[in-house]
């Protein structure tokens, strides 16, 4: 499923800026499908068999949040948001210093490619930590709803056991 069309099962508009939306995803993939991801905030490996926690930017689903960093809190998420910015800033700025070396024209081409990518990922990465630090706390899923989208999930599930076993 598309992220767009994510979004727009939940009513979300291109302008809303970020929020997080909990869900159970069981009815929109297959059992077999891997229930295990990266979470966009942490990047620990994690797994949700039967509901995800996702972060929306607008319209742009960016990733699904592991349980701890749902419970966390939007807070929690900014101050991790805006140490990546500073890491890719810090990134750019190595970069940039081989820019100044003694290496061959295509290579120092190369530098400055990396450099400018390292800056588009600080400035993402502060964008959404400026997004998060005015978070109205509403507009991010507590534990209570990623626990109720997993129990609907897992009734989904069952149900849907059920209904093959009986048919
Ligand atoms: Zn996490």
């Amino acid at each position: 499923m598309g992220s767009d069309t994510l979004a727009i099962r939940f009513g979300i508009r291109v302008g809303d800026g970020l929020q997080t939306r909990s869900w159970a995803h069981h009815a929109d993939s297959s059992l077999h499908s891997d229930p295990s991801f990266y979470c966009v905030l942490c990047g620990t490996k994690s797994e949700m068999a039967f509901a995800w926690t996702t972060l929306f930017n607008g319209q742009e689903a960016l990733g699904d949040l592991c349980a701890a960093c749902v419970g966390a809190g939007p807070a929690a998420a900014a101050e991790h948001e805006g140490r990546k910015a500073e890491e890719w800033r810090e990134q750019a700025k190595q970069w940039r210093e081989q820019v100044k070396e003694k290496w061959p024209k295509k290579d120092k081409e190369l530098w400055r490619e990396m450099a400018d990518w390292s800056d588009k990922k600080a400035q993402r990465h502060a964008e959404v930590a400026q997004g998060l630090h005015t978070l109205d706390p509403a507009r991010w899923s507590t534990l209570a709803e990623l626990f109720a989208a997993q129990e609907q999930g897992i009734k989904a599930f069952w149900a849907e056991a059920m209904e093959e076993l009986e048919g």
